[in-house]
């Protein structure tokens, strides 16, 4: 059942409004962090009304799904792949993301090294990093980030604009936002793309350059 009377574009100024004070909180500027809306699953409406609203940058999680969804809307558009990433959708993705903030192994670097240089596309790259270690989450693991990047730095000749991570559903997320950043940091990564719907404020005082908020903005998903 959808809720017709939930206003997205309302949703999205809060949102907005309640990122801002985050940042000025820890002495950033409100600037610095972009809001990536999640439509995945959703209806088309409430992401028409946050289009309307002015919002340009939207994730999705699944190619085909995103295919189509976008491919006739993409004047203007900034999409972002935030789901696992299979090496035989690479060409599909390269085409149709601006950025993937999901790449977490040798393979799918070199697939998609090779997929950009012969459509001669050049998409912005995160690596996910699973902070929690967490069997069933993608991602590198926390102790093999540092060669992953440099491997998909010297190896496969990529640049990698940020890091990306899902934090354990049942633990603080301050913890694994801070470990991400000291990771980035290392490693002289700007982009940090972390914080959901329950926890965006508190990723922007962790330093998050982007958060990916869904629910918050759309209302719950309808069950898949
Ligand atoms: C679905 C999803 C989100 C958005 O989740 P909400 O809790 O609805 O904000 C963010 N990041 C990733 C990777 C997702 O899959």
């Amino acid at each position: 059942m959808s809720d017709t009377s939930f206003d997205s574009a309302a949703a999205r100024a809060q949102v907005l409004d309640r990122i801002a004070q985050a940042a000025r909180a820890s002495g950033r500027d409100p600037g610095d962090v972009t809001l990536v809306a999640v439509s995945k699953q959703q209806p088309w409406e409430p992401v028409a009304q946050v289009l309307a609203a002015g919002q340009t940058i939207f994730g999705e999680n699944r190619v085909q799904e995103a295919q189509a969804r976008w491919a006739d809307r993409r004047e203007g558009v900034e999409l972002r792949l935030i789901g696992p990433l299979q090496t035989n959708k690479a060409k599909e993705a390269v085409a149709l993301f601006d950025v993937i903030e999901t790449l977490d192994r040798e393979r799918l670097a070199k697939v998609l090294a090779q997929e950009m240089a012969s459509q001669g596309r050049a998409v912005r790259l995160y690596v996910q990093v699973n902070t929690g270690e967490e069997p069933q989450k993608a991602g590198i693991a926390p102790a093999e980030a540092d060669a992953f990047i440099a491997r998909c730095r010297e190896v496969h000749g990529l640049q990698i604009e940020g890091l990306m991570c899902i934090p354990p559903a049942d633990e603080p997320p301050g913890p694994h936002f801070a470990l991400l950043s000291k990771i980035a940091a290392r490693n002289e990564i700007s982009g940090l793309s972390m914080g959901m719907s329950g926890d965006y404020e508190t990723a922007v005082r962790f330093g998050a350059t982007s958060v990916r908020v869904g629910s918050a903005l759309f209302g719950a998903r309808p069950p898949a």
